[in-house]
């Protein structure tokens, strides 16, 4: 037993365990999806291990004792290798997952299964719609090129989405409510397409659209593997102490 630390990160909450784990040998483990990640207070490797029988493999040699899985809510994929490689590999793992955002009082939001169903639910006519959401979901709503477009993301989006209009914006979160109002107002938008990605950093436009009596189209959370997780970094600091004492590393 080893008191190696693998995180799959990408979120904040990643970041924020990492730096907390002082005592600890960490390794940060990111995707490499953006050209310029945030700056990490530990060791990072980037990019994919090749699938399940990959990450299984890299935990074995690497001589993981525990995996945590602090990858972002709808990145459904790696958290079901995760769950698979740790069993494979005998590795202790651990969910580090945010909490889905509530509806508030004065909240209108439908929530839909997937990019083309939110597509529908933005109808035939054309409106002024903010898309925030990653670069890989943007391609369906070239399905419907009536709307005119506000695309915000971290890295420019490349190919532009096949539509007549769309403004692009570059930002990296997290946002405050009243810069998101401006915003909003200012593109003179009319409905939000999101996912419920939980915490604080993005949920200045929920606040925004509240205030603004703006619809908000929600992306469901994908379904995820049953395994132990918790909802902050300061509550997965904790199991890991547990852990480490429980196994006496
Ligand atoms: P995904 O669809 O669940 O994963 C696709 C593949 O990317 C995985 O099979 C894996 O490749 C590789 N991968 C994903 N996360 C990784 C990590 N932390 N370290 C090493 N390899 C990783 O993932 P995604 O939705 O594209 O998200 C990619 C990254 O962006 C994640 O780190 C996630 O936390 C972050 N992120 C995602 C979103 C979102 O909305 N999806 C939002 C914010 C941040 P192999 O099979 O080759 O191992």
């Amino acid at each position: 037993m080893t008191r190696r630390i693998l995180i799959l990160g990408g979120t904040t909450e990643a970041r924020e365990l990492a730096g907390a784990l002082a005592g600890f040998d960490v390794t940060l483990s990111l995707a490499g999806r953006t050209a310029a990640p945030a700056r990490q207070p530990v060791p990072v490797r980037v990019g994919g291990f090749g699938g399940v029988a990959g990450l299984a493999e890299h935990l074995r040699t690497e001589r993981i004792g525990l995996l945590v899985d602090a990858t972002h809510p709808y990145a459904a994929t790696i958290s079901a290798h995760a769950a698979e490689a740790a069993a494979l590999a005998g590795v202790a793992l651990l969910v580090l997952r945010r909490p889905a955002w509530r509806r508030a009082e004065g909240d209108d939001w439908i929530e839909v299964a997937d990019v083309a169903a939110a597509v529908a639910a933005l109808g035939e006519a054309p409106r002024r719609i903010f898309l925030a959401l990653g670069r890989q979901e943007l391609a369906g709503f070239a399905a419907a090129p009536q709307h005119d477009y506000l695309i915000r993301s971290v890295d420019p989006v490349e190919p532009k989405l096949g539509v007549p209009c769309a403004t692009y914006l570059l930002g990296r979160g997290p946002f405050d409510a009243g810069a998101e109002r401006a915003m909003l107002e200012a593109h003179r938008i009319e409905r939000i397409v999101c996912k419920n990605s939980g915490g604080a950093a993005t949920y200045g436009k929920i606040v925004a659209a509240r205030e603004l009596g703006l619809r908000v189209v929600m992306l469901a959370r994908p379904v995820l593997p049953e395994v132990p997780s918790v909802g902050s970094a300061a509550a997965a600091r904790e199991w890991v102490g547990h852990w480490a004492a429980r196994r006496g590393v």
